[in-house]
């Protein structure tokens, strides 16, 4: 074949030296080490019998840590927002009402998917710092009468954590709004909650859920698991519009065999992501979920201590509201936000974040989450933090 068809050259790919940083940002996290081996387990074909047992474990994991015994669990190659897409596009349709309870970024995210499937989006908005109570939430239910509400469960942009329980009863409690037979489905991200903080899909009548993989799982990103009731399977049996294809759950349930017949090829997963998070959910269940959660609640109760005695203040109030993954500080005034991160990589090797959308200049983020919920974590960083603001202060004196 002549050259000159060639009308880009090879480039020069170099290898690069990574010097990695104690990750404690509000995701990703940092690895387990099994989860660093088991990326590296070999590649099987995703239609073969060794690949459809990891999909099996995988379901009892997910089962296991959504709490739900819902058949309809199963995870998307994607990331976060791949959840966030199937939960709403498979149980909302063009024209159909989806009430978003917005407080931060993410509540933004789902109203912006939302309107590009013809969703008729209305919101009740209140302060990013503070949570919703069902009393305000009542009346817009009564009032609008929705398919479903979406409410984001821990909030990585405010660091704030919405107590679910009850809502199930609300969307759905036919008798008090009189709603049609199944009332409103309730869709919920617990991206950053997952794992860290209690959640029980059944109990709480949550119908739509997802979450993540490089948050609390300490995972790599790519692959969502999700999770959807009966009352939403019914909704995904008779709905009149179709979702996009690669995020369709019927085709989905169908490839991860959730009702015992089908082994159907949809898309190709990618084995290394699956084995992944089959350690990761390997590694919650040898801990157990209510372990895990005392050990995040126990760590953020220390890393709040430390950050009270070095006289940082928080975004939240209220510390009912405040999430157990992500910690948001306002620092004093005069102390520019991205210098802070950025003195703190260089100085310490630890990321953490600025702020994003409605914290943006307005607070730090810190994550402490997965492997990096530890007692030694939580003090380190609140000391490189307390070092960073003196490092700063002289340096602008
Ligand atoms: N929801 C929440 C609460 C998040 O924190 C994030 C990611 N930071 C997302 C959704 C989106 O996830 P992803 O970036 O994995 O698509």
């Amino acid at each position: 074949m002549s050259s000159n068809k060639f009308i880009v050259p090879p480039p020069r790919i170099v290898n690069r030296e990574v010097v990695k940083p104690l990750l404690c940002g509000p995701g990703p996290c940092d690895y387990w080490p099994s989860v660093a081996e088991a990326l590296s387990k070999p590649v099987l074909t995703p239609i073969c019998d060794e690949f459809f047992s990891v999909l099996d474990e995988i379901r009892a994991g997910l089962q296991y840590v959504f709490q739900t015994r819902s058949k309809l669990v199963l995870a998307m190659s994607g990331s976060g927002h791949s959840g966030m897409e199937a939960v709403i596009s498979n149980l909302v349709g063009r024209g159909e009402t989806l009430l978003i309870a917005s407080r931060g970024i993410w509540d933004q995210r789902a109203n912006i998917i939302a309107n590009r499937y013809g969703i008729k989006v209305e919101t009740i908005s209140i302060p990013m710092n503070v949570t919703f109570s069902a009393e305000q939430l009542e009346p817009e239910l009564k009032r609008l009468r929705p398919t479903a509400m979406f409410i984001t469960h821990g909030d990585s942009s405010t660091g704030t954590l919405q107590n679910l329980q009850g809502l199930g009863d609300l969307c759905h409690n036919s008798l008090r709004f009189s709603f049609r037979r199944y009332g409103a489905l309730l869709l919920v991200d617990t991206v950053v909650t997952l794992g860290a903080v209690p959640f029980f899909m059944d109990e709480w009548g949550v119908d739509g859920v997802y979450t993540s993989t490089q948050k609390a799982f300490s995972g790599p990103a790519g692959i969502t698991p999700v999770a959807f009731s009966a009352r939403a399977e019914e909704k995904i049996k008779t709905r009149k519009h179709d979702p996009p294809f690669y995020f369709d759950i019927k085709l989905l349930a169908s490839q991860w065999n959730c009702y015992g017949s089908t082994r159907t090829y949809h898309h190709t997963m990618s084995p290394p992501l699956f084995w992944a998070l089959r350690c990761c959910l390997q590694e919650i269940a040898k801990e157990t979920l209510p372990a895990s959660w005392a050990r995040h609640e126990a760590t953020t109760a220390r890393f709040h201590k430390r950050l009270r005695e070095y006289s940082f203040e928080f975004l939240v109030p209220k510390p009912e509201d405040r999430l157990a993954t992500v910690t948001t500080v306002v620092l004093p005034k005069g102390y520019d936000y991205m210098e802070f991160v950025k003195t703190m990589r260089a100085r310490h090797n630890i990321l953490i974040f600025a702020g994003l959308g409605p914290t943006v200049g307005k607070a730090l983020r810190i994550g402490l989450m997965g492997v990096n919920s530890t007692i030694q974590v939580a003090d380190a960083v609140a000391e490189a933090m307390a070092d960073t603001l003196r490092a700063l202060k002289k340096s602008s004196l």
